[in-house]
């Protein structure tokens, strides 16, 4: 495994927020200034859609308060490969343009953002800690065009605020699956199997894959399933948004 013992963007960032305060990335007025500065001001954090009442599985948004643990009537009846979901928000209102802002636009203020939030979610739910957080791998080809992978720009934030190791090369991603966008959940399942390779295996017992936006959840049971053959045995889904 490589994990990631050189945080130069960290010392980077750390050096610029000291000479830019943290900034509203929503309304442009001055952030939280908590935790390291944080560029969202306390207003516009109230307002986002936080995933609060959630399948404990699946991690899907129940429309009502539910007790912590309760699970959705198709996890009732299914067998998931992974044990536990949680995201930080729903994916809607202003989640989307900051969750595509880190995923396209190279704005990597976004995805330490994005990670702040979702450490604070993990810290709220306060599930046993895995052993390594493993970022949901990119193709090399979309690594090449894109320039980076937000998912594994989110670990490192979640890992450096929660003092997990990120693990990003234990699995690599071996075919460029195209979009899941528009695909319902048989289609998407059929279209990420094969898709990822364990490069030998796991030196973990116990990971978190960790996602920017999780829909029906065919791409990390996949990934789910190659870490399991690979020696996991316990794993987690943690994601910055899960759709409604
Ligand atoms: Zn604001
Ligand atoms: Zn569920």
């Amino acid at each position: 495994m490589t994990a990631d013992p050189v945080d130069k963007w960290g010392r980077i960032r750390s050096l610029i927020s000291a000479v830019f305060p943290p900034t509203c990335v929503l309304c442009g007025a001055p952030g939280l200034t908590s935790g390291g500065g944080r560029d969202l001001c306390a207003g516009c954090a109230a307002e986002l859609p936080r995933n609060r009442d959630s399948c404990a599985q699946c991690g899907m948004p129940f429309d009502s308060p539910v007790l912590v643990g309760a699970r959705c009537p198709a996890c009732q009846r299914r067998a998931l490969p992974f044990d536990l979901s949680l995201a930080a928000f729903r994916y809607e209102a202003a989640v989307v343009a900051l969750v595509t802002g880190a995923k396209f636009d190279g704005r990597l203020n976004l995805a330490r953002l994005l990670g702040q939030c979702l450490a604070d979610r993990v810290r709220e739910m306060d599930p046993p800690r895995p052993d390594a957080l493993v970022p949901v791998p990119l193709h090399a080809a979309r690594l090449r065009t894109r320039g980076y992978n937000q998912a594994l720009e989110i670990a490192r934030v979640v890992g450096r605020e929660l003092a997990l190791p990120v693990d990003r090369s234990c699995c690599v991603r071996v075919l460029e699956t195209p979009p899941q966008a528009g695909l319902d959940e048989r289609a998407r399942t059929r279209n990420v199997r094969g898709a990822f390779l364990a490069q030998g295996p796991l030196p973990w017992r116990h990971v978190a894959i960790l996602d920017d936006v999780v829909t029906t959840g065919s791409t990390v049971a996949e990934l789910s399933r190659v870490l399991r053959r690979a020696g996991a045995v316990r794993i987690q889904v943690w994601a910055v948004a899960r759709t409604p």
